[in-house]
């Protein structure tokens, strides 16, 4: 399902986009603006992953690890991939979760908090957007 995204075929919240990556929101959020960040090509888990698109893979995941929680005034960052256990789609994915200090996470029991309404997940979208438009180009800071 994930590459159907990837394809235009499904629609999603897309947050972040380059040649090689995708970001957009999770539907059952851990905390709203969770996002996860996927390469376009297809492949299963993290050790299936090829060399060249490490950094790419990465680069996004370190802008996001910033632009996610200053979009959703967050205190930080929690960034997770899991192989084939838990893994709910069988498409390589990074988690970027806001956290805040004392938001009840506790290893890993995964609460979800859904959205109210379509309108709620776009004005999430369009914060982490901006917030990774104030970024620039490189490095995350
Ligand atoms: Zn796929």
């Amino acid at each position: 399902m994930f590459c159907d995204i990837v394809a235009d075929d499904r629609p999603a919240f897309v947050v972040y986009e380059s040649p090689e990556t995708v970001a957009f929101l999770d539907q059952r959020p851990v905390f709203h603006g969770h996002t996860l960040v996927l390469p376009r090509p297809h492949y299963d888990t993290l050790a299936d992953l090829p060399a060249e698109l490490i950094e790419p893979l990465f680069g996004a995941v370190q802008k996001l690890s910033v632009a996610v929680p200053d979009a959703m005034h967050a205190d930080g960052s929690f960034v997770a991939v899991n192989n084939v256990v838990s893994q709910s789609v069988p498409h390589l994915h990074v988690h970027v979760v806001p956290r805040r200090r004392k938001d009840g996470l506790r290893g890993f029991f995964w609460p979800r908090h859904k959205y109210d309404s379509e309108e709620e997940m776009e004005q999430t979208a369009a914060a982490i957007r901006d917030a990774v438009s104030r970024l620039g180009a490189g490095g995350a800071r």
